[in-house]
């Protein structure tokens, strides 16, 4: 009938606006590569900050004591404490809590949210137990994970520039964060000192490189996504201060932010990003990301049903809703393997209030998943090959058998099994044989809170 039609119609035209020819993705490299250059020639010298991070060495190993992290990324933020046994028993304990944050706190005020996280870290401190060794005398430190962009002031300070991922509060934009979280603590009676302030991109890279010294970027495919990778100092025209003694920095990229012309943007994507709570901004994070892949789904279907009546002749109500659809479902509906998608009818009828849909109708929402996640997959690996690319480690370089390792992390990675595969054959692929045997790609898990405890050890104010 029509109905298919026209349905069917929508989802090819949708899929030809989305394709990613390796044509496209190398072009998507190369301009990643070329605002990665302006980023670091200069402030404000692209929609890629090119963030400084202050991180100029990465864990060796020799890290020893008592060590705290807190974690503040999306929807969850997790506080963690390692033993750090040095270089014979490495992580000799850790224990983490993980705690959802109040959505109302995501838009309220910053007090609020601070004291809501200083008041879990502290409950969590009360609880240590055997097996941690606080050194006599000493403050507790902690390294702090803050997955927003930050103009770092030092290792241990920098300002909010702005807030992304449905985080909108006001009063904490400018503020030194780590200040912040400092007087939380101090309301909490908490006696903690913050040495380390990290992105989860950094955390991630240091807690990589801290079990595999191949480690030189890290890549964060989660609720948002960004990456963070090892740049010489020589490269950094915009790096005024000393020179590092190992002539290295490492960079917070929030390459979330990156736009370019090549990108294969759609009219849904047009009107999530007009209708999000940051227009205009983090245009590569809303293409790839967890927070917003199950809403393109969404918005589509929303097309399908009002266009070509795909679920009868009224739109179901629910699919009205923004956000209705998480990434999670999407991803359990694109992974059914029964024979009569039993997973995507039950999705249906549970999140959108959609019953007894056809088999033929779940299998073009199934086609519509695997459109919207391999285009993300296939732009993070573009993504990924052009920091390889500013590294020169995208060619055959005589001589050089060392592998390379980009370590990975982030729910969307580790969760959407075909967003993952999706991503690494497309690197594969675009690498070519002889260079991608030399790059690996390496699942960190948890690095990120384990690499702000090492963080915040190397910076110990008593060493
Ligand atoms: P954050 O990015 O908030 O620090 P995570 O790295 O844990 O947190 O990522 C959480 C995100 O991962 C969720 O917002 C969701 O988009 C995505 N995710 C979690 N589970 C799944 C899943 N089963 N399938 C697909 N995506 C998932
Ligand atoms: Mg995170």
């Amino acid at each position: 009938s029509g109905k298919w039609a026209r349905a069917m119609a929508i989802l090819r035209e949708f899929e030809e606006k989305c394709g990613t020819p390796i044509a496209k993705l190398r072009q998507v490299a190369d301009a990643m590569t070329v605002e990665m250059h302006a980023g670091l020639a200069s402030e404000g010298g692209s929609k890629l900050k090119m963030l400084i991070s202050y991180v100029d060495n990465l864990p060796t190993g020799d890290e020893k004591g008592l060590f705290y992290a807190l974690d503040l990324g999306g929807t969850n933020f997790r506080v963690l404490r390692v033993q750090l046994g040095g270089k014979d028993k490495q992580v000799a304990k850790q224990e983490f809590e993980e705690v959802s944050i109040p959505p109302h706190l995501m838009t309220g005020s910053s007090e609020a949210l601070f004291d809501f996280i200083a008041q879990a870290l502290a409950k969590f401190v009360g609880k240590e137990g055997e097996g941690y060794h606080p050194a006599p005398g000493r403050q507790r430190e902690l390294g702090f994970t803050f997955s927003f962009p930050v103009r770092q002031t030092s290792i241990s300070s920098g300002t909010l520039i702005k807030w992304t991922k449905g985080f909108n509060i006001e009063d904490t934009v400018g503020e030194d964060v780590v200040g912040e979280l400092t007087r939380a603590m101090e309301r909490q009676k908490l006696d903690m000192r913050v040495t380390a302030l990290v992105n989860d991109t950094i955390g991630t890279l240091a807690g990589g490189r801290y079990h595999h010294n191949g480690v030189i970027a890290a890549v964060i495919l989660g609720t948002g996504t960004n990456a963070a990778y090892v740049e010489r100092v020589h490269a950094i025209p915009k790096w005024h201060g000393l020179l590092p003694m190992s002539g290295e920095m490492v960079i917070n990229m929030e390459w979330g932010n990156f736009r370019s012309s090549h990108l294969p943007l759609t009219e849904f994507d047009q009107a999530l990003d007009t209708e999000s709570l940051n227009p205009g901004e983090q245009i590569f994070e809303k293409l790839i990301s967890g927070m917003y892949l199950g809403e393109i789904v969404r918005r589509v279907l929303l097309k399908m049903a009002d266009e070509a009546a795909l679920f009868g002749d009224t739109v179901p109500p629910k699919l009205k809703i923004p956000f209705i659809l998480r990434t999670p479902h999407m991803s359990a509906m694109h992974h059914d393997s029964s024979p009569d998608l039993k997973v995507v009818g039950s999705k249906l009828k549970d999140i959108l209030e959609i019953p007894n849909t056809s088999l033929k109708t779940r299998k073009i929402i199934v086609e519509l998943c695997d459109v919207v996640a391999t285009r993300g997959a296939r732009l993070s690996a573009a993504g990924i090959l052009g920091i390889l690319k500013k590294l020169g480690k995208d060619t055959v370089q005589d001589g050089v058998k060392q592998q390379s390792v980009v370590a990975m992390d982030g729910g969307l990675y580790e969760h959407y099994t075909r967003f993952r595969t999706t991503m690494e054959s497309t690197l594969k692929e675009l690498l070519g044989d002889g260079v991608a045997e030399n790059i690996v790609v390496e699942h960190s898990k948890d690095g990120s809170g384990i690499g702000a405890a090492l963080l915040a050890a190397s910076h110990s104010q008593y060493l």
